[in-house]
């Protein structure tokens, strides 16, 4: 699966979608989980910042349905 790349404007955590998100944070049916890129550190095993969550160490997927 290819990263796309994010044109959002930052300072704008909300109606903001990382790359490992699969949906706007409070959307029904999803839910907060652990980045599993970084196992929730934001942070790569180099030091950079994790790019699927930014650094948040957290990414928001949907619930349920396997
Ligand atoms: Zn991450």
């Amino acid at each position: 699966m290819s990263v796309t790349p994010s044109s959002g404007t930052p300072g704008k955590p909300e109606n903001h979608l990382k790359p490992g998100d699969e949906a706007l944070a409070g959307t029904p049916g999803t839910g907060e989980d652990l980045c599993p890129d970084c196992s929730g550190s934001g942070k790569l095993r180099d030091g950079t910042e994790c790019p699927t969550c930014e650094g948040s160490g957290r990414i928001t997927q949907g619930i349920g349905g396997g």
